[in-house]
């Protein structure tokens, strides 16, 4: 049988174990401790854990990873995106987004992709298999420990919106948010972690109690247009998606941010624009515009200027708040939708 990893289990789960094998369960705080506070690894230098802790420890688990930064691609425009290699040999991408003060993590939840939405870069990737628990926190340890070296400012942002589809992979990732709130961990704001679906409805009450962010990357203002788009909507339809968003903002009193991707001549109309905002209208909710990246073969181009000025004319006219993300890392092919975990574009 493997052995249980370690940084794989949120406190909780840590107790749980450490009692079923007879330990005390304020154990598991100090252990969680050594592990997350203060980065160890030796078990040995671990010195408030009696030894037969530390020995069935030793027998029982492991601690050691073999997670490293196998490649980093600076943009001119200061986004980083890095090659996390895996402890089986795959790869995925973790994205720095640099703004003054601000460091914002695009982490992956797993390697490749299986929603297959037909305007995205990494659907093209497949997918190959969820990250683990330990892995998807590990990127932000990677990042911190990079931008350190660098004399950069910490991570102040995580977001949800790497490879894969979060949801997809909702154990791994609720444990990872987990550790990553912890106080007695990582004690990052769960404030400052949003999670991207593109709509798995039944999981979606799953990140209530965890205090995050979310945001619906939604893209369509009509079923017709969304099932050509995203071939999760015949799964779960417009209505059930957006009565969840509703469920999410009333249960966490968290605004849901619907983020839309304007695809040129699809869905960047002005009658799009007014649908949007009759279809989204029992939700509390801001809106992210974000004007396509083409990139080559994509099948589908950037939206006109004047397009995307309308579209968000529209929403604003109507009481929407409603921003337009700009586009970063577009030189390394690390802006949204365009994460493959094969390095391309390369500076
Ligand atoms: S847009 Fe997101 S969910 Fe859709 S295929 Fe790309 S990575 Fe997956």
């Amino acid at each position: 049988m493997a052995a249980i990893h370690l940084k794989d289990m949120p406190r909780k789960r840590l107790r749980g174990w450490l009692q079923e094998a007879g330990f005390q369960g304020f154990r598991a705080d100090q252990l969680f401790e050594w592990i997350w506070r203060h980065g160890r690894v030796e078990l040995d230098t671990m010195a408030n854990l009696p030894r037969r802790l530390r020995a069935h420890l030793a027998s029982q688990s492991s601690l050691h990873s073999g997670l490293s930064v196998a490649r980093q691609l600076q943009s001119s425009d200061g986004t980083r995106k890095l090659l996390v290699g895996l402890e089986d040999g795959l790869q995925v991408e973790a994205v720095i987004l640099a703004d003054r003060e601000r460091r914002t993590l695009c982490a992956s939840s797993q390697v490749g992709c299986a929603m297959g939405c037909d305007f995205c870069y990494t659907a093209r990737s497949k997918v190959r298999r969820n990250m683990s628990t330990r892995e998807i926190v590990a990127q932000f340890e990677l990042c911190n420990t990079l931008l350190a070296e660098a004399g950069e400012p910490a991570l102040s942002n995580i977001v949800f919106m790497g490879m894969g589809e979060p949801l997809a992979n909702v154990e791994n990732l609720v444990a990872a948010l987990q550790i990553l709130t912890d106080a007695r961990g990582l004690a990052f704001s769960a404030r400052k972690i949003t999670v991207s679906t593109v709509g798995l409805v039944p999981h979606i009450p799953r990140l209530v109690p965890l205090g995050v962010h979310l945001a619906i990357s939604l893209n369509a203002s009509n079923d017709a247009l969304r099932e050509q788009l995203m071939p999760i909507e015949k799964h779960y339809p417009l209505v059930e998606l957006v009565a969840a968003a509703a469920g999410f903002a009333r249960e966490s009193g968290r605004r849901v941010t619907f983020e839309y991707v304007l695809l040129g001549g699809v869905n960047d109309q002005a009658e799009h624009a007014r649908e949007l905002v009759r279809l989204l209208n029992h939700v509390r909710y801001k809106v992210n515009l974000i004007p396509f990246n083409e990139f080559p073969g994509s099948g589908y181009r950037a939206p006109l200027e004047e397009d995307v000025a309308v579209f968000q004319g529209i929403l604003r006219s109507k009481g929407v708040d409603v921003f337009r993300r700009r586009s970063r890392g577009r030189d390394i092919l690390a802006a949204c939708g365009q994460l493959a975990g094969k390095g391309e574009g390369a500076v």
